[in-house]
């Protein structure tokens, strides 16, 4: 339905600043819901709690809001504001066969509290598929299962109206003051992906989690049939469709090394059999992800408090020594895919410029161009490591095709835009960088804001809290800290965070 024809009148004359911007916002409580219950939680109240997005981070945050919280008190009002128009998780990222690279007994809820109702056990119960998955004998389910269970979990809340969808966050600023001009409550702005429209709400309490941003290297941003790894599977479609009646073979390169590089190597290998496909990577060789079992002991919820509480000098060298968990590794069996695929293409030919796919390694990308009829040519360096460890470029070469995927990660930065209204509130030391607390609650000079009000960031604080920080390793525990951290008093605990999270019975 049209914001425009629900809106009535009082409601519009009542909801405009003078600068456009909708502060009541009756449009709010009606907009973007797809066909999702009504807002629960009035336009013009000073909410409990915001949440900026809807991805696992804040779906674990809502959960555990609702199984720790009292249900005799009232509960307390709780908005999500979501930009994209539906739930989905990476799903840009949903390729056939894809699969999770975490147990689901990590899920959202048993690590904190097994007989949760959102745990994947529940979910596959309710789906009565449970017996079946049993007869699976895996501990890794599809990403697409994973993600209809993040779906399950998500429309508990959407039909409790506290979701938005359709709602990208650009600010948030003081909102109101107490006496001493104490920040009390923030005002956070979005605008309707839709309409264009600017709305805002008010809370006391506001939750960042917003997750990374796609990073294209520079030298390729801007150019026509390039795209990143996060936009693949809508981009691969509309491929599809352009090309179905031509018969000139694809010419397809991928830049990256890691779990998404490889996955996309593979998919548009399968995808165009016909097709040249090169993955370029810088190093030597792809190398596995280390998910063996004293290792993944680093993503162990309590871990975070000796990371936080270490060094910084000491964490920052414990956290290179463990990237090789996470980032620039693919998993085992998809290798040794790929590696009996490449080795089935000898058998054709011992020409490696007559396979359909090859790995180029020790290449980097040094510059790139677009060609008149779209493709795009990329210059290639080879890179050599000298004994210091430092790379340097060899050879170069071009190679020139049809389409560049980028799986080249993503920043988690997108915070300090969302609050760049907020660091004149920081401590005079901060250098304008968003500290925070163990408890992931950013660190403001007292002075200027009140213990009543705060903002918590989340996802984006790998270098304090972890590498388990980006991922969904202790989404479950975490977002019980958040919820203690947040109502502590109300959910009968004024102690320690890890509260919620203990493992001990009631
Ligand atoms: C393809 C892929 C597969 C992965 N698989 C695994 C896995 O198997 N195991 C694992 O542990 N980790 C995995 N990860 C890591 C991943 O980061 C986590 O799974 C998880 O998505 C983190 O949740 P999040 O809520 O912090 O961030 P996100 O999932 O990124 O969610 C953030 C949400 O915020 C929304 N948002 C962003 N900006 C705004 C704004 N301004 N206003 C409103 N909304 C906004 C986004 O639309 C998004 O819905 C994977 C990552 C990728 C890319």
């Amino acid at each position: 339905m049209a914001p425009s024809a629900i809106s009535t009148p009082t409601d519009e004359l009542s909801s405009f600043h003078s600068n456009g911007v909708s502060s009541l916002n009756g449009q709010l409580s009606n907009m973007h819901l797809n066909g999702h219950a009504p807002l629960s939680t009035s336009p013009s109240e000073t909410l409990d709690l915001l949440c900026i997005g809807f991805g696992p981070a804040s779906l674990a945050i809502a959960i555990a809001l609702h199984d720790t919280l009292p249900k005799t008190s009232p509960s307390p009002s709780v908005l999500f504001l979501e930009k994209q128009p539906q739930f989905a998780w990476h799903a840009g990222m949903q390729l056939p066969g894809a699969k999770m690279q975490i147990s689901f007994l990590k899920d959202l809820a048993t690590p904190r509290d097994p007989r949760s109702k959102f745990t994947f056990i529940n979910y596959l119960f309710s789906q009565g598929r449970l017996n079946q998955f049993i007869n699976l004998s895996t501990f890794l389910p599809s990403r697409a299962e994973y993600e209809d269970y993040l779906c399950w979990c998500a429309g508990h809340f959407e039909r409790e109206g506290k979701v938005a969808y359709g709602m990208d966050v650009c600010g948030v600023k003081v909102g109101t003051t107490n006496a001493e001009g104490r920040a009390t409550s923030w005002e956070v702005t979005a605008r309707s992906t839709s309409s264009g429209e600017l709305v805002t709400r008010r809370a006391k309490h506001v939750v960042v989690a917003v997750g990374g941003r796609p990073v294209i290297p520079q030298i390729m941003q801007g150019l026509k049939h390039v795209a990143h790894s996060s936009q693949f599977a809508n981009t691969i479609t509309r491929i599809e469709e352009a090309v179905k009646d031509s018969i000139r073979p694809l010419r397809f390169a991928v830049v990256g090394s890691g779990q998404s590089a490889a996955e996309i190597f593979n998919d548009l290998w399968e995808r165009f059999p016909d097709s040249n496909v090169r993955l370029i990577i810088k190093g030597a060789s792809l190398r596995p992800s280390d998910d063996s079992p004293f290792v993944n002991e680093i993503f162990d919820p309590d871990r975070v408090d000796g990371i936080y509480s270490q060094d910084p000098t000491l964490r920052a060298s414990a956290l290179a020594l463990d990237r090789g968990t996470n980032y620039g590794v693919v998993r085992l069996t998809l290798l040794e895919h790929l590696y009996e695929k490449l080795y089935m293409q000898r058998l054709r030919s011992s020409n490696p410029s007559q396979w359909r796919a090859n790995i180029l390694t020790n290449r980097q990308v040094l510059s790139a161009s677009q060609s008149k009829d779209s493709s795009v040519k990329l210059r290639l360096g080879e890179v050599q490591q000298n004994a210091a460890g430092v790379q340097e470029s060899g050879e170069e070469e071009e190679l020139e095709v049809d389409y560049v995927f980028t799986a080249t990660g993503y920043k988690r930065n997108a915070h300090e835009e969302i609050l760049s209204e907020l660091t004149k509130l920081l401590p005079s030391d901060s250098n304008s960088k968003f500290g925070v607390k163990r408890d992931y609650s950013v660190v403001f000079d007292g002075t200027k804001v009140d213990e009543s009000a705060g903002v918590w960031l989340q996802g984006c604080n790998e270098g304090t809290h972890g590498l388990s920080d980006t991922l969904l390793s202790i989404l479950a525990i975490r977002g019980g800290e958040l919820v203690n951290s947040i109502f502590g008093n109300r959910s009968g605990s004024e102690s320690e965070a890890t509260s919620i999270g203990s493992s001990s019975p009631p």
